[in-house]
């Protein structure tokens, strides 16, 4: 992905990339074997279950706190 921000927000950008592309638990059988899909769109290998969830990561919570933080910065 191309940032168009400064090097500060280029950083905190690169942790969230870095959360959403690890392996995470899945919340029907707990393997780690959930990967994203898409824009809050995730898929676990083990058990085949799709669900949505945050747009950077499984948990609401965190997601919306990293869509906030990049919601901020674009303004
Ligand atoms: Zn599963």
């Amino acid at each position: 992905m191309v940032s168009r921000y400064g090097v500060k927000i280029r950083k905190r950008e690169g942790k969230i990339l870095e959360k959403m592309r690890a392996r995470h638990a899945c919340p029907k059988c707990g393997k780690k074997s959930v990967s994203r899909k898409g824009t809050a769109q995730w898929h676990c290998k083990s058990c085949n279950a799709t669900f949505t969830g945050g747009a950077y990561e499984p948990k609401t919570q965190a997601g919306n706190e990293a869509e906030r933080a990049l919601a901020r910065v674009n303004q």
